[in-house]
């Protein structure tokens, strides 16, 4: 199974912007290792799967809200993400728990609602820089995907240590490793067999440099990309690096 590389536009690209990177990366071979995804913001979001449509390039969302419809101001529900032309969606993404207090059970009940409306749920978890220093990094993440997952999960977990993301740290290989094979763990003793087949992408400054080393460690399903998913160019070489 080629590895999925994901980016994850955050809030950036207008739609003429958003538009004209679909059509870089359309225009590119995609690199035999990778499966390539792109989470642009909801307001390019229809546009862009528009410019992909009939390319093997895909198209996801970077939240969702956990009822189909409502009274609910600002928030996007996961039909409407699919009726744009998502196939996928964030979920449970740091800066959406830290900065718009998201709990575990929140993320659990829109992953309910992805599936429930057709989309594959990446799962984001991860634990913070105070976290590691006391050593409760795995704990974080066991309780993370204890709290996030539904019994029966299938989708995708991408393990994003907080202090990794936009820092240009990233942790060991034997760091990643370790975290990778605690998380495979936990997935096959949570979820049995849907556990076993779920892809767990690393997230945290992976750039062209790093990506090689990072994709070529063990239970490294492919990349959660920010910064660098952000030109054509960029993301391209971390798909190069994909297997
Ligand atoms: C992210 O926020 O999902 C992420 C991985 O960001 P960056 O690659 O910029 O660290």
């Amino acid at each position: 199974m080629p590895q999925l590389i994901a980016g994850n536009w955050k809030m950036h690209k207008t739609r003429a912007e958003a538009v004209a990177l679909a059509a870089s990366l359309r225009a590119a071979p995609i690199p035999p290792g990778a499966r390539l995804l792109v989470c642009p913001p909801f307001t390019a979001l229809a546009a862009v799967a528009e410019a992909l449509a009939g390319s093997a390039i895909a198209v996801g969302g970077q939240d969702c809200h956990m009822a189909p419809q409502g009274p609910h101001t600002g928030d996007i529900s996961a039909p409407m993400l699919k009726e744009a032309g998502a196939g996928f969606v964030i979920l449970g993404h740091s800066e959406r728990r830290q900065n718009h207090g998201e709990t575990s059970e929140q993320v659990r009940e829109k992953v309910l609602a992805a599936v429930a409306a057709g989309l594959t749920p990446i799962v984001c978890v991860g634990e913070t820089a105070d976290q590691r220093a006391n050593g409760a990094e795995t704990d974080t993440v066991g309780w993370q995907i204890s709290g996030s997952l539904p019994a029966g999960f299938a989708g995708v977990v991408a393990y994003e240590p907080v202090w990794a993301i936009g820092t240009g740290r990233t942790p060991t290989p034997e760091e990643v490793a370790a975290m990778h094979g605690f998380i495979r763990a936990e997935l096959t003793r949570q979820f049995a067999a849907a556990g076993a087949g779920v892809a767990i992408l690393y997230g945290g400054s992976v750039n062209a440099g790093n990506a090689a080393g990072l994709l070529g460690l063990p239970e490294v399903g492919g990349a959660l990309v920010g910064g660098a998913s952000l030109t054509a160019e960029a993301f391209l070489a971390i798909a190069a690096a994909a297997r």
